[in-house]
């Protein structure tokens, strides 16, 4: 059977180019990039090259990118440690009710006792964009760190973040942005819009999973949660993962390359299967804003029917969808983002995920659209609040 993978936003392939680039760096040259010899000197140049091909494509330079883990790691090492360094543990913090876990729950770590920090989550409208005056209107005397993501990992929604870093700026507040979801979709330049931080993640961008980047602007003061050896200027202590950051640089460096065919791509099967699902089928609604959104992201909402059950359905056709974020869409917990558009718990719940892909081809849009009506319509038909639609 044929398989199609529609939930980019989890994770992606590996890209061929991409592997070939890391293949070397397990066997062959497999030295400790801290090692004086020629092993750890191959190693040692492999990182500087990915950390210059990362700094490139951010219009940054090679002293403000620090690789970590991954998203989660760069998230929270933006957060903790500003929070962390100069007056430890007091201040302010903004962010938004709609953030990955990954911020929103490091903000709750950090306001428990002990910590001391405090938070102002931001609400979003009921098209998940956040107001920057509410942003603005939020800043106090104390607050030491704005954080907003540039766009959503389960609507897609792209937010305002060089109006929100202006504000930050102008008020003397730092400004951290989770690029995670954005970045190769949407244009990022460090020298245009006024970010301090800024966080990226490979296997969202068709390179190895375990392996991110933090930006942290020049100048811009942080304490590391790591503490060893001085790797990553002191900021992040532990070996290298060479091999998995010179995939990281390959996959930046192919996304930098293909971003204008990709996002023409990725937008042209979005609106495909926007329209033809909203077309097709009665009582489906697009979650998110219409066309502030990122262009893999397709988050359809279908009265009467119970998504999860979609879900386990499309899977038996081959189609691979979410109901949420992957994070969370393993608890029941309806998704906190389509609680804060403001939906009820069943249009939540009747909520599906679609995120396309470089791979994926108008073909397969079709298929999806072809197969759908009939999914609903058997969903439909066994749902006791459906009341004989189709
Ligand atoms: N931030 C956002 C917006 C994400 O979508 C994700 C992953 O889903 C993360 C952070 C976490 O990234 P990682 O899986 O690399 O830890």
């Amino acid at each position: 059977m044929k398989r199609i993978y529609l939930d980019h936003a989890a994770t992606t392939a590996v890209d061929s180019e991409v592997m070939q680039a890391m293949a070397p760096y397990f066997a062959e040259a497999f030295g400790n990039a801290s090692s004086l010899h020629s092993f750890g000197k191959d190693a040692s140049y492999a990182l500087g090259a990915a950390r210059q091909a990362v700094a490139d494509a951010l219009g940054a330079d090679t002293g403000e990118i620090f690789f970590t883990s991954g998203g989660t790691e760069s998230d929270n090492l933006a957060l903790k440690g500003v929070m962390m360094s100069g007056q430890a543990g007091r201040g302010h913090i903004i962010t938004s009710t709609i953030e990955h876990p990954a911020i929103l729950n490091t903000c709750k770590y950090l306001e428990s006792a002990g910590h001391g920090c405090d938070v102002t989550y931001i609400p979003v409208g009921s098209d998940g964009i956040v107001d920057p005056g509410d942003v603005a209107d939020a800043i106090r005397d104390d607050t030491k760190l704005i954080s907003i993501m540039h766009a959503n990992n389960e609507i897609g929604t792209i937010q305002p973040i060089a109006r929100i870093g202006a504000i930050a700026r102008k008020n003397g507040v730092l400004f951290h942005t989770d690029a995670v979801q954005s970045f190769g979709k949407l244009e990022i330049d460090l020298r245009k819009i006024p970010v301090d931080m800024l966080s990226l993640s490979s296997h969202k961008i068709y390179g190895p999973k375990g392996v991110g980047a933090l930006y942290v602007r020049d100048g811009v003061e942080i304490a590391p949660l790591m503490h060893g050896g001085g790797h990553e200027s002191g900021l992040r202590a532990g070996t290298e993962n060479v091999a998995g950051i010179v995939g990281f640089a390959k996959a930046v460096t192919l996304s930098i390359e293909r971003f204008a065919p990709d996002c023409a791509h990725l937008t042209k099967l979005r609106d495909m299967l926007i329209t033809g699902t909203i077309d097709a089928i009665d009582d489906v609604h697009l979650n998110g804003h219409p066309t502030e959104r990122l262009p893999n992201n397709a988050n359809l909402r279908f009265d009467f029917v119970e998504g999860e059950a979609m879900l386990l359905h499309l899977d038996v056709k081959g189609i691979a969808v979410s109901t949420g974020s992957a994070c969370s869409s393993a608890s029941s917990e309806p998704s906190h983002v389509l609680l804060e558009l403001g939906l009820a718990p069943n249009e939540i719940y009747g909520s599906i995920r679609f995120t396309l892909g470089r791979e994926n081809t108008e073909e397969e849009v079709l298929y999806v659209l072809d197969v759908l009506p009939e999914i609903v319509g058997k969903l439909r038909a066994i749902s006791p609040i459906a009341g004989g639609k189709r």
